[in-house]
């Protein structure tokens, strides 16, 4: 029995001050990640801050031409929003690739962002993991890795960043919005998750007095030209082996610009500038993707088990880009199917 303080926060500059008053403690929102790890005691917080009463539950225009999507914003809210649906739809598509419309129904913006690695091992508290307890090993190294990384890994962890609406969150460009106790930030997306090196304890560059207050999506939602493929081992409720989420401007049969995020593979969603630089100017066509599949993977390592993920990688951004060129996104292919 792990005994907690519970207490509300009724602001966020409340908020900031109840978890800057005690290091053990925790935001607690939709609690579908972090109970879960206080239940198989991966976590123990010393205090669960409840902040779902926070006024962060609006989907508001921002001055760019952009939308702000508070912290408390439900996934399903925001995959279901008009705006997200119509100007956004790799979001929308990308959210609605994860989990089950319960935890949809429950699971938050901020939340999402801050879910934890699926790792077995960092669940199975009788197993080494230097994520849970720094410096104790990783057992996923030479134990059973097929859910892990292939890019961006270290000697110290291999794990994955599970979340999907994060991938389309990276290849758009977002921003995350925060609070603390030195005043506000808007975090580039590209900068928020972390990589493992040698502390894979931390997973983003968030303080620790800081709370989401948001995400900015800039103008441009790449609504025409977009395709969020999510290769699992079930068609539902199971986490992503590869996706690819995948937004291109066209011109005349030339890309102008591309997006490229990818899922499954790394400790946070992956974008490679020189991928995408590359399909920048070239025609949209099967060799092009290819090739910038080939310059993404091309630093990529297996583990074993999960070896076969390189191809699968591969594979997978050919066919999202190609999907996204033609316009003809997974989404509509997972609707025509069901
Ligand atoms: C069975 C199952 C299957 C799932 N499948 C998928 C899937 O396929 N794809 C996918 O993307 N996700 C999946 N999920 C994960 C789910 O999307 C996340 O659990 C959810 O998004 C977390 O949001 P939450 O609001 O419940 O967070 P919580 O559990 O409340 O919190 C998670 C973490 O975020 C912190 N936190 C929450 N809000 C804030 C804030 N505003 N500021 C600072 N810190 C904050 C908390 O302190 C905690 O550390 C699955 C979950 C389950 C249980
Ligand atoms: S991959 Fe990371 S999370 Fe998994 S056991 Fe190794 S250190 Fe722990």
């Amino acid at each position: 029995m792990n005994n907690f303080e519970f207490s509300r926060a009724i602001s966020v500059a409340d908020a900031v001050r109840q978890i800057a008053a005690d290091p053990g403690a925790k935001f607690v929102a939709g609690g579908t990640n972090l109970i879960d790890l206080i239940k198989e005691g991966v976590t123990q917080p010393s205090r669960l801050i409840d902040i779902t009463r926070l006024e962060l539950k609006r989907i508001e225009d921002s001055s760019d031409g952009g939308l702000r999507v508070g912290a408390l914003v439900l996934n399903s809210d925001l995959a279901y929003h008009p705006e997200i649906d119509k100007r956004y739809p790799l979001l929308a598509s990308a959210i609605l690739a994860g989990a089950s419309p319960q935890l949809r129904n429950m699971a938050t913006t901020g939340g999402n962002l801050l879910q934890r690695t699926r790792c077995f091992y960092f669940y199975d508290t009788r197993t080494p993991c230097n994520k849970r307890e720094p410096g104790s090993g990783c057992s996923a190294l030479e134990g059973l890795n097929r859910m892990h990384a292939i890019l961006g890994t270290s000697e110290h962890c291999i794990a994955t960043h599970p979340s999907d609406m994060c991938v389309a969150l990276a290849a758009l460009d977002a921003r995350v919005l925060t609070a603390g106790r030195s005043g506000e930030r808007s975090i580039a997306f590209a900068d928020f998750h972390r990589l493992p090196g040698d502390t894979p304890q931390i997973d983003t560059n968030l303080s620790e007095d800081e709370i989401i207050t948001g995400v900015e999506l800039p103008p441009n939602g790449f609504a025409k030209n977009y395709s969020y493929l999510k290769i699992r081992d079930r068609l539902s409720y199971a986490f992503a082996l590869v996706s690819v989420a995948a937004a291109l401007e066209i011109e005349d049969g030339v890309v102008r610009q591309a997006r490229l995020a990818l899922g499954g593979v790394a400790h946070k969603p992956w974008r490679d500038r020189e991928a995408e630089a590359q399909l920048s100017g070239a025609k949209a066509a099967q060799e092009p993707f290819m090739r910038a599949a080939e310059t993404l993977l091309s630093d990529a390592r297996g583990f074993g088990h999960n070896d076969f993920k390189i191809e699968l990688a591969r594979r997978a951004i050919v066919r999202a880009l190609g999907q996204a060129a033609s316009a003809a996104p997974q989404s509509q292919i997972d609707k025509r199917i069901r």
